[in-house]
């Protein structure tokens, strides 16, 4: 294995040894390669660099205690990315090669996956492309897809803890019938100014609300939102937010915990009434949220009480990292383990 920091590695990009790419051409995708070099040789006139056609996706592998590895629901991830190739008519690339293409690329990087005891696990990104040179606007006629996969460090390192949120209202992520549901590069270039807001604030992220009424909750930056009340579980139904697969999991789990699951449209005045609430996604699993400001109707809706994660949370967590580490029964049939 690797010599690295394991417990102090940051979320960023650490080169590792291998990427894999596959090209499509003349209607059709070819084999997957792997290569060593880092750097892509891209037409200028590519569409990915000026009409935006660029889908990307985000999983993760972990060791666990038996040392075997496991990826995490990658047949989701592989869906979710065909979602998007509709959304912004790129080539979609079936299921089977998505999920060869990850397996090679983490077997490929293997001394890179972080140690069961680090907290660490190796990211892996995949990416897609439109890279025909075009002036006019059309969708491209040729793609490249690739992954690459980079260790990264745990999410909380000072332990498990809640952040502030703000809500911003000046700028929307998304659209209402837009790009919002795809992972497109297009929607972080759409949140920059207003995540940049929030830090400047202090705050861990910005908070959407929906862009045509905003009234009701979309999303926190780059994370879902979920809440908690009355033994339910509640999160957004809205057409601008990414269906996230680690929100999707928490659902089945919180079923699973004997809780009542609601997706629904939330306005922004039930914030008050929630007992916890958190954002999740695939890097920090669940971020609680410790509270939401809204500086222009000045409120303040403090939902953990005492600053630190709740009960329902804390459960969730720990039971969704068990899971993927392999700690716990995959009752769900969400692990790949790498043979
Ligand atoms: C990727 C992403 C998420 C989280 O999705 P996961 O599949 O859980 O990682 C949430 N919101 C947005 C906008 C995203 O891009």
């Amino acid at each position: 294995m690797e010599n690295l920091d394991w417990a102090n590695l940051p979320f960023g990009y650490i080169h590792t040894d291998y990427n894999v790419r596959c090209y499509y051409r003349n209607g059709k995708w070819g084999a997957l390669e792997l290569c060593s070099e880092e750097t892509i040789n891209l037409h200028m006139a590519a569409t990915c660099l000026h009409y935006g056609q660029e889908a990307f996706e985000g999983l993760k592998a972990c060791r666990g205690k038996d040392g075997k590895i496991r990826i995490f629901r990658p047949e989701a991830n592989a869906e979710r990315l065909q979602s998007t190739c509709q959304g912004i008519v790129m080539a979609e690339l079936p299921t089977e090669l998505f999920i060869e293409a990850v397996k090679k690329a983490v077997k490929a990087n293997e001394r890179f996956i972080p140690p069961y005891e680090s907290g660490a696990t190796l990211y892996i990104r995949p990416l897609l492309i439109g890279t025909s040179a075009q002036v006019g606007v059309h969708p491209s006629s040729e793609y490249l897809f690739l992954i690459f996969v980079t260790p990264v460090g745990p999410y909380f390192k000072g332990g498990f803890a809640a952040n502030p949120y703000v809500i911003i209202r000046k700028y929307d992520r998304s659209a209402p019938l837009g790009t919002g549901i795809y992972k497109t590069g297009g929607n972080y270039a759409a949140s920059l100014r207003a995540n940049k807001i929030a830090h400047e604030l202090g705050y861990a992220c910005e908070f959407y609300l929906d862009a045509k009424e905003k009234k009701y909750i979309d999303e926190c930056g780059a994370a879902n939102f979920f809440g908690i009340k009355d033994n339910t579980y509640i999160t957004p139904l809205s057409t601008s937010i990414l269906p996230s697969i680690t929100n999707m999991s928490l659902m089945q789990l919180a079923k699973d915990l004997g809780m009542k699951v609601e997706r629904r449209p939330v306005p922004e005045e039930e914030l008050s009434s929630f007992e916890e609430a958190g954002a999740c996604g695939t890097a920090a699993v669940i971020s609680p949220i410790e509270r939401i400001d809204d500086l222009e109707n000045k409120k303040s809706y403090v939902i953990a009480k005492e600053g630190k994660p709740g009960p329902i949370c804390t459960k969730l967590y720990n039971k969704l990292r068990a899971i993927q580490y392999g700690d716990e029964q995959d009752v769900h049939g969400w692990v790949t383990i790498l043979d």
